[in-house]
């Protein structure tokens, strides 16, 4: 550090640490400072301003606690109540998170910034103003000038990932506000059973027309269990009713032994694989057995067969 400084009116040098020109009485600042004195406060304030860490995107979220982590939090509860339970945890730690920033005292790093630098633009300039042209001094001051730039580079480089932050968080939450609802298997289920119903009319239809081929076609469009059985089981009721039928023409015209024979052949095929679906077919089955039976009770005694009951299906 130069320990001399040229005095701006007449050109002499004086001692850094004085504030009054020996040789023309000239005074080098008026609020009784020496060079010395400016200097080292502009020092002390470029020294808080170096303290600037180097920013990343993550810090951005957590220097913005007090808004980042509530947004985060309903991010994840949107994605919990849309997507899986899962997602419950980090909504949980968004949550802790964003409470425990309500509390803490933890000072922003931007703002302290922006005064400091205002308060160390403004010493440059009155230091630029005195001693501008003391050449030591003023390549001294250009110096701290070119550090300076570096570190207010790191600070729009800061303000720049706020602004990515703030646009993340916005993108996150109207994403995860309009993702649709994941459907539980439940849902689906009956999502298929109801657009698949429509089928059952069409089967109705086909079977009052004798039409059992088309109505087995039917089947191959459907996906949903439940129906599918219940076509089944309309289809196989449809065809034995028509047996039964054939067997009471031949009872009519006192034809017995083939009325017995077509009876006796008759067998219920059991469509159904679970409980769920052994409740559809069986109304079914109760409604042949039903028809099957009348039939027999009209038959005379020594003709009659053995009727399945409602137990053996
Ligand atoms: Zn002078």
């Amino acid at each position: 550090m130069s320990s001399m400084v040229k005095c701006k009116e007449c050109g002499g040098l004086n001692s850094a640490s004085t504030r009054i020109c020996e040789f023309c009485g000239n005074v080098f600042s008026v609020d009784g400072k020496t060079l010395v004195d400016e200097l080292a406060e502009l020092n002390q304030t470029f020294d808080k301003l170096k303290s600037f860490p180097n920013p990343g995107i993550l810090d951005s979220f957590k220097n913005n606690a007090k808004f980042s982590m509530p947004v985060l939090t309903l991010v994840s509860l949107f994605l919990t109540y849309k997507i899986n339970g899962l997602f419950s945890i980090p909504s949980l730690i968004f949550l802790i998170t964003a409470i425990r920033s309500l509390f803490s005292k933890k000072q922003n790093l931007l703002g302290d910034f922006k005064s400091d630098k205002l308060m160390f633009t403004a010493q440059l300039a009155s230091l630029y103003g005195l001693y501008s042209k003391d050449p030591t001094t003023n390549a001294r001051l250009i110096q701290i000038e070119k550090e300076f730039k570096n570190i207010n580079g790191l600070y729009k480089k800061s303000k720049s990932f706020e602004l990515i932050a703030y646009i993340i968080l916005l993108v996150l939450f109207i994403g995860a506000y309009l993702v649709p609802a994941t459907k539980s298997e439940a849902e689906k289920v009956k999502d298929t059973i109801l657009s698949e119903s429509s089928y059952l009319n069409v089967t109705d239809s086909l079977l009052s027309n004798g039409n059992f081929v088309a109505a087995k076609d039917l089947i191959k469009n459907l996906s949903s269990n439940e129906i599918i059985i219940e076509i089944k089981s309309k289809i196989q009721y449809a065809e034995l009713e028509s047996k039964i039928k054939s067997a009471e023409i031949k009872m009519n015209s006192k034809d017995y032994d083939s009325a017995k024979i077509e009876l006796e052949t008759l067998l219920w095929k059991k469509n159904a694989t679970d409980i769920e679906l052994e409740i559809i077919e069986e109304k079914y089955y109760k409604d042949y057995i039903q028809l099957k039976s009348n039939l027999n009770d009209r038959l005379p005694d020594a003709y009659k067969v053995k009727v399945e009951s409602e137990i053996d299906y």
